[in-house]
């Protein structure tokens, strides 16, 4: 998977300014949001309400004693009920002289012409009632009017209020995704803009071909293509047509994206870079969107390159997942990406880069001649390569004279480019952390045992005897191996709890192309000594042997099932290359078969492990040794084995010769060739 982050090339190009990028909208100038229009409006509306009254005319709230008395005292020109809940009081001439409301505007016969009181009514009834009791002994009594009067502005506002809310909500929620999605769109209407990052002669790509060790057979095909957009006659004058795709497969951490970078920094054409995922969205519609834009941003650009990384995010097989059901999305994603590749009219100048490490499922669709019809392996390095790896990330590292990196890559078999950079990375860490001024050695030996198995836990707290069981069981490990001629010879023990382990064994596999079916024997052999050991030592097993019996399983099943290894199921491979077996809920053998494998599985395994119980038994005292050995000291090497049983008569030394051989041809190989610069047309 790419690490953007963690890459300590130090080359980000992501990182760098992008004077050119499609979407971007300069930020220094603000702009106006009319969203402040709604805000006024509501603030005046408010403010009508509460500050547009007259104080003088604003009629008081008065008590039922005070209404009682302004009766009695015949003050009170009218009384209306409003709404059936209040009542308004309006006074004659009287009442306001008496009340000192003056100012109040009047009619010709003196009485007011606003309320000028008001009284919240309890029980109707009893207010009807109140009034007439107060008025028995007056001459003129007042009656109550009803009138009904419709609060507009409430009721507007009762409205108003919520959806208002409801609608500031919508908005920060959809800004705030159009920051998340990054990108630079920052609003909805960009959404179906495509995100991918520009790269051109204006902006600062410092990655080149020199930063990516090996994978040399890639480097010249990618040139070749770069070539192809730069000389597009040299190829169609012959009628020839330029390709349209080409797909980096591989294992993740083996350089695809970084070498993909690279074309951008030596090709001199614009380049396009974006993830898979960048396509994907909640909304329905908005990854073909983004492709169409995509593309036409490209042809703008022609000629170009664009690069999806991680294509397995849109391009995986469609219609396949019968469990989850289908993703009409995703799919009509695709479905987009496949018109495009085919539709820009051929040699249009646009050439789609692409990067999966699953290939196997990716829609046929894509891989068809016309659309990715180039695919470029990258592989893990091989000693050659993890040599020139380390290489690379060396250069600027302070380093010990006692650091070799041929030893470092025959240390590190199987690690991809990324783990040997954070090798590098984690022993600068290492050689600082002990206040080193150079890094040794012994820090990226740590290094490595480091990644491989976590970090020690010093305090994890381990029985004596538990320690002499996991002592046990790593020295059968060692011990099987070590007498076995197929299995991995031993590097190194510990019995140091790291991570998630409580003892570890490395070996150093050797680099096989193919393995023969003694080699697997061998092999499970070995794995199972461990719990041999412990079978033999103490007469009873443990717990501890889990992911060693999974080990074992997994590769009995394979031997039987897909490498057709075993006599009784034949030349037979029930492996699907496809990928399509994944989803499938029937297997593809009869029950028969299937009884047979597991009876096959079974006996493998029972074989292996009395094989291991018999060689260990044989070598009782070795075994001891050994494990006391590791319980004194902890860690135990090679070389404390070949003390114990002697060396291994097989060796590997033709291995080792191999190895050098191999090393010293690529030597050679660079001395002859000065600085030898891949073809840059
Ligand atoms: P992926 O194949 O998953 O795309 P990347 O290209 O992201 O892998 O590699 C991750 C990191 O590993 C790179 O940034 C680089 O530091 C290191 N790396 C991988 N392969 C190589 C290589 N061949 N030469 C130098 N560095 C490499």
């Amino acid at each position: 998977m790419k690490n953007k982050e963690t890459n300590d090339t130090g080359n980000q190009p992501n990182q760098s300014p992008q004077p050119n990028q499609p979407n971007q909208r300069p930020n220094n100038k603000r702009r106006f949001s009319f969203y402040w229009i709604y805000a006024i409006l509501f603030a005046v509306l408010i403010g009508l309400q509460f500050f547009g009254r007259d104080p003088v005319t604003q009629p008081k709230e008065i008590d039922q004693g005070q209404l009682i008395e302004m009766l009695k005292k015949e003050e009170v020109a009218k009384i209306e009920l409003i709404n059936r809940e209040d009542a308004e009081i309006y006074l004659n001439h009287k009442g306001l002289t008496y009340n000192n409301l003056t100012e109040v505007k009047t009619d010709s016969e003196g009485k007011s012409t606003t309320p000028n009181y008001t009284y919240k009514i309890g029980s109707l009834d009893r207010f009807e009632e109140m009034v007439e009791n107060a008025q028995q002994d007056v001459a003129k009594p007042v009656y109550i009017s009803n009138v009904r009067r419709n609060n507009w502005m409430g009721s507007i506002l009762e409205w108003i209020i919520p959806l208002a809310l409801l609608l500031v909500f919508y908005i920060i929620l959809i800004r705030g995704m159009g920051r998340g999605m990054g990108g630079g769109a920052g609003s909805i209407f960009n959404i179906g803009k495509s995100r991918a990052q520009l790269y051109d002669k204006n902006t600062n790509v410092n990655v080149t071909f020199k930063d990516v060790a090996g994978l040399e057979e890639a480097k010249v095909e990618i040139m070749e293509v770069v070539d192809f957009l730069k000389n597009p006659e040299k190829y169609t004058k012959l009628g020839g047509k330029i390709p349209k795709g080409v797909l980096l497969v591989g294992p993740p951490g083996t350089g695809k994206t970084l070498l993909a970078k690279s074309v951008a920094g030596e090709a001199n054409v614009p380049f396009f870079s974006l993830s898979g995922s960048d396509f994907v969205e909640m909304f329905v519609g908005v990854g073909a969107s983004r492709v169409r834009d995509l593309f036409n941003n490209a042809k703008a650009k022609a000629p170009c390159i664009i690069f999806i990384d991680e294509i397995d995010a849109i391009g995986r097989a469609r219609g396949k997942s019968a469990i989850t059901g289908g993703n009409d999305e995703r799919e009509s994603t695709l479905n987009q990406l496949l018109t495009e590749m085919d539709g820009f009219g051929t040699n249009s100048g646009v050439i789609v880069l692409a990067a999966t490490n699953r290939a196997d499922i990716l829609d046929k669709a894509l891989l068809r001649a016309g659309r990715f019809d180039r695919q470029i392996y990258v592989e893990l390095p091989d000693i050659v390569g993890r040599k020139e790896i380390f290489e690379v990330h060396m250069r600027g590292l302070k380093l010990g004279n006692d650091v070799d990196k041929e030893f470092l890559a025959k240390q590190t078999p199987g690690f991809s480019g990324a783990d040997i950079a954070n090798v590098c990375n984690e022993a600068a860490l290492m050689a600082a952390r002990k206040g080193k001024e150079i890094i040794e050695k012994q820090d990226f030996l740590d290094a490595v045992d480091r990644i491989i198995g976590g970090l020690e836990k010093k305090n994890k707290i381990i029985t004596a005897e538990e320690k002499k069981v996991i002592a046990y069981h790593e020295a059968g490990h060692a011990t099987t191996s070590w007498l076995l001629q197929y299995a991995h010879p031993l590097v190194k023990v510990t019995i140091v709890p790291r991570g998630n382990s409580l003892g570890a064994a490395w070996y150093l596999p050797e680099e096989r192309q193919i393995t023969t079916k003694e080699q697997m024997y061998h092999e499970m052999i070995a794995t199972l000594g461990g719990r041999a050991a412990e079978q033999v030592v103490f007469g009873q097993i443990s717990t501890g042997a889990l992911s060693d019996l999974e080990k074992v399983t997994k590769q009995a099943f394979a031997m039987v099932s897909y490498y057709g290894l075993d006599e009784e199921i034949g030349n037979l491979s029930y492996y699907d290359s496809t990928g399509q077996q994944d989803y499938s809920l029937t297997k593809p053998f009869s029950e028969k078969t299937a009884e047979t494998i597991d009876k096959r599985v079974s006996v493998i395994v029972e074989k292996a492990y009395q094989e291991a119980i018999a060689i260990l038994t044989d070598h009782r005292d070795g075994l001891s040794q050994l494990a006391n050995k590791l319980i004194e000291e902890e860690v135990i090497f090679g070389e404390d084995l070949e003390r114990i049983f002697g060396k291994r008569p097989w060796g590997n030394s033709e291995d080792e010769k191999l190895k050098n051989a191999a090393l010293k041809a690529a030597e050679n190989q660079k001395e002859n060739q000065p600085e030898q610069e891949p073809e840059n047309a």
